[in-house]
């Protein structure tokens, strides 16, 4: 199963992401958290990224696209795969056409999860991340079980440095102009499928899984 996940910032990608690739067994590939751990680890693509990221723009798609594509020639992307943050322009998209392409592949599904506007900021200053994973949460729509520490790997969960309303303006404005255009673009495809991301994470999480199972099952 190959799938792209898309919606602004804030929508509950990364939060549906870990379910579903537990759910089909397929590795969550989110360029977000690969550039974070290259920040973090101090290596030349992570300062290459650092200051795009700060800003909220997106990192060139030069950058982003060798970086992607060196992740699906991995052995685990072999039977599948689901996308959290890519692609995230019409260059991206299309380089990632033009992979699966020469290998006789092409997405399944790529499901766009809606959610206005009116609820992103609330859901980004009050997003906590984890520092080795990844995880999101939420300090009132979804806490870890121990304050401060993840559920899933027990490291400390923190606050990003672009969740701030000031690089949150700049990340919305740039999901609008860059982003946007793929609705349109994997809609003329026929392989976009829509979530109402207003739901509870369970609900949300349920439909996505109803839509999969049709669109693979064609
Ligand atoms: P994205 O990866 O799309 O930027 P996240 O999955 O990190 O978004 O979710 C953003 C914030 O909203 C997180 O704090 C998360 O816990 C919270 N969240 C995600 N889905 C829901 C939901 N359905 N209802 C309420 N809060 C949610
Ligand atoms: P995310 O974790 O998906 O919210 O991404 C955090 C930041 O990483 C974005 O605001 C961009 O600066 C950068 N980024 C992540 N994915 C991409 C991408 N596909 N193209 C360009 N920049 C990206």
């Amino acid at each position: 199963m190959k799938i792209v996940l898309m919606g602004p910032p804030g929508a509950g990608k990364g939060t549906q992401a870990k379910s579903i690739s537990l759910r089909y067994s397929i590795p969550h590939i989110s360029t977000g958290d690969i550039f974070r751990k290259n920040i973090s680890n101090n290596t030349e693509l992570g300062l290459k990224a650092k200051s795009f990221i700060e800003n909220g723009d997106l990192v060139p798609d030069e950058i982003t696209i060798a970086l992607l594509l060196d992740r699906l020639n991995q052995e685990d992307c072999l039977d599948g795969f689901l996308l959290d943050g890519f692609p995230r322009s019409i260059g991206q998209a299309e380089a990632l056409d033009k992979y699966l392409l020469e290998r006789k592949q092409h997405l399944d599904a790529v499901l766009l999860i809606t959610v206005p506007s009116e609820f992103i900021i609330d859901r980004m200053t009050g997003r906590r991340s984890c520092i080795s994973c990844g995880a999101s949460y939420h300090i009132r729509y979804n806490p870890p079980f121990t304050s401060g520490k993840c559920d899933i790997c027990g490291c400390d969960i923190i606050q990003r440095k672009d969740d701030t309303e000031e690089v949150l303006r700049e990340r919305l404005e740039v999901y609008q102009s860059q982003t946007r255009p793929l609705i349109d673009y994997y809609k003329s495809m026929g392989i976009l499928k829509e979530v109402d991301g207003t739901q509870s994470i369970n609900a949300v999480f349920e439909n996505m899984t109803r839509i999969l199972g049709s669109a693979y099952n064609k």
